[in-house]
């Protein structure tokens, strides 16, 4: 069995939604994983903000414009047909937003706001399937999809509930659910952050041990550069999880940073589809990838750098010990790392404990920091035996101010750190002379 995962575009209009529709027949018994109607998961966010703000006119206004686009939506969708159940569900959704301008927000209730955008795109497509004649089983996501205290999935219990849901209805077309929206420790409705749609279907694929997990999006797979930045980029064939998994942190925003481990770890390929040309080969993402060649550039942007020299580092132990453990003790992640004889510097892209951090950092040595920067990151098979690519990836560079580079501590990347305003044209160049 399959695991579909079908993106915001991909069900943005009820033309498409159509289409998906056909798409998700066309595959034979499957499990289906939607995602909210595109801009309808950032007008929930813009709710939430204006009722945090106790701006209530600001946010009645933009849950009114949203229920007028969702009743639209519903009378194109189902204009020969009772919309039944997808109409309960718009109906519910809407009195449940109005309900909280009478409070102020807590956190545990913008997390309900959030999770509408799924359970509406899911109530719909179950009742346009439905009308269709499929055995349609919607699988509630808030039923098995559950985190552990420091937001990881907790796979065990999701296996269990999500295996008994599954046994209950042996003769189902087609399961489906929603992606994002799961349940924390606490069993409060929670998500799996932007984007986290692909990480549902990466998760339950992983479950269910599935034969495939294709995330369909606006498209035709992972290409070899950034198309928001970078002209005739082009999709790549096939990428190994690791490859893939690198993009995926460093900025290739068409899969979720999350989404490649699980599948990885159980081995199941990934494949990234285009639902607007659903023939189009896409990108298969699996444990074997060519070899020799590189694959893709990604960037990933809002970071800061953080240089510290120590006049005592030369032959002393326990410098560099020290440096991370600062970093330990505010929970702030490390990027990129590059060292010297004489200091260390690092990149992060949570500044949020930034001015703490440097005031612990000052007892082992003198603090720099640039902020505004971007990693640049050159993906493919770059195993240190194969000769050329790292000359060629830095003459690509060679007009622009590089500020830190490191390569070999994976098999598949070379990272460079340039100023944010030089990040276009390093990808554009980069594409230049290595494509
Ligand atoms: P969905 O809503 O289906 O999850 P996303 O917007 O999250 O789709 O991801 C698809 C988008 O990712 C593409 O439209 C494209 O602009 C962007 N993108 C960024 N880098 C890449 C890349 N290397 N290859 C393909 N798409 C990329
Ligand atoms: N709807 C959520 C978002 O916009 C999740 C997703 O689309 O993957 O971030
Ligand atoms: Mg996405």
């Amino acid at each position: 069995m399959n695991v579909l995962k079908f993106g915001g575009t991909s069900v943005g209009s009820p033309a498409r939604i159509e289409h998906v529709a056909d798409l998700i027949e066309k595959d034979g018994k499957n499990i289906t994983v939607l995602s909210a109607m595109a801009g309808t998961t950032n007008s929930l966010v813009e709710i939430s903000e204006y009722l945090y703000k106790g701006n209530i006119p600001g946010a009645q206004e933009t849950i009114n414009a949203l229920e007028a686009k969702y009743y639209k939506v519903l009378d194109e969708l189902f204009a020969d047909a009772d919309p039944g159940t997808a109409r309960q569900a718009v109906v519910r959704t809407f009195a449940l937003l109005r309900s909280y301008c009478a409070e102020p927000l807590t956190d545990a209730g913008e997390k309900e706001i959030l999770a509408q955008g799924e359970l509406l795109s899911t109530a719909m497509m179950h009742r346009l399937l439905t009308l269709r004649g499929r055995k349609v089983v919607l699988l509630p996501a808030l039923d098995f999809m559950r985190t552990l205290p420091g937001g990881e999935p907790d796979m065990k219990h999701i296996s269990t509930r999500l295996r008994r849901l599954l046994e209950l209805e042996p003769d189902a077309d087609i399961f489906l659910t929603q992606g994002y929206i799961c349940r924390n420790d606490h069993g409060g409705i929670d998500n799996l952050k932007r984007g986290g749609s692909d990480y549902t279907a990466s998760i339950i694929g992983a479950v269910i041990e599935a034969d495939e997990i294709q995330i369909w999006t606006d498209i035709d797979g992972m290409h070899n550069n950034d198309p928001r930045f970078v002209d005739d980029t082009r999709p790549v064939s096939r990428l190994h999880f690791e490859e893939a998994a690198e993009l995926a942190y460093f900025g290739a925003k068409i899969l979720h940073p999350a989404c490649v481990l699980p599948a990885k770890l159980h081995n199941i390929p990934v494949r990234l589809l285009n639902t607007m040309q659903p023939d189009a080969p896409g990108t298969l993402i699996c444990n074997t990838a060519p070899d020799g060649t590189l694959k893709a550039i990604a960037a990933k942007d809002n970071i800061t750098a953080i240089k510290i020299k120590s006049g005592r580092m030369l032959l002393a132990y326990g410098f560099l010990h020290k440096v991370f453990e600062t970093f330990e003790n505010h929970r702030t992640s490390i990027d990129m790392i590059a060292t010297s004889e004489v200091g260390v510097t690092l990149t992060i892209d949570d500044t949020s404990r930034l001015a703490a951090i440097v005031d612990d950092l000052k007892h082992f040595g003198t603090v720099t920091v640039d902020e505004d920067m971007v990693i640049i990151c050159i993906v493919g098979d770059l195993e240190w035996h194969n000769t050329g690519f790292e000359a060629k990836a830095l003459a690509a560079l060679a007009d622009i101010p590089v500020r830190m580079i490191s390569y070999g501590g994976s098999n598949y990347n070379i990272s460079v750190l340039v100023r944010a305003s030089d990040k276009v044209r390093a990808l554009r160049e980069l594409s230049k002379h290595l494509f």
